[in-house]
């Protein structure tokens, strides 16, 4: 378990989380890709639980029938992911967070959408899609 702070780049939003730092990943889908402007996005899986907003509300964005992101309405950062498919849990961009050394990917997701100019840590393991979850 880690007691982690984070926010966007303005600092109307800041949030907390108190959760195991097991499950972290880097997403090459292309939804992520058009929401964020990054050519990939790390996320940081938690219980949904453990996650908390201490500083503003986010602006919401239904990205898919299944899947809602959190962003700051004033400077655009792409904080959280919710997903129908796996409600007890969320997504937090481990680039929001202040100490983002302290969530080191393990795997990659989306592999299938990867650009394929992207030179970035092949010895982890890759999914074709998500596994368990799409
Ligand atoms: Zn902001
Ligand atoms: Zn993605």
């Amino acid at each position: 378990m880690a007691l982690l702070t984070g926010g966007c780049h303005c600092g109307a939003l800041r949030y907390q989380l108190d959760a195991p730092l097991d499950d972290c990943a880097h997403c090459h889908c292309s939804d992520c890709r058009k929401t964020s402007g990054g050519i990939v996005t790390t996320w940081l899986t938690v219980p949904a639980h453990s996650f908390t907003w201490l500083t503003g509300a986010p602006a919401c964005y239904q990205s898919s029938p299944s899947c809602t992101r959190h962003f700051c309405a004033q400077c655009g950062c792409l904080i959280s992911l919710a997903t129908g498919k796996a409600p007890e849990a969320l997504d937090v961009t481990v680039a929001s967070l202040d100490e983002p050394e302290q969530a080191p990917a393990h795997r990659h997701v989306w592999a299938s959408s990867h650009l394929n100019w992207l030179y970035l840590d092949p010895q982890l393991p890759a999914e074709a899609q998500e596994n368990g979850v799409n």
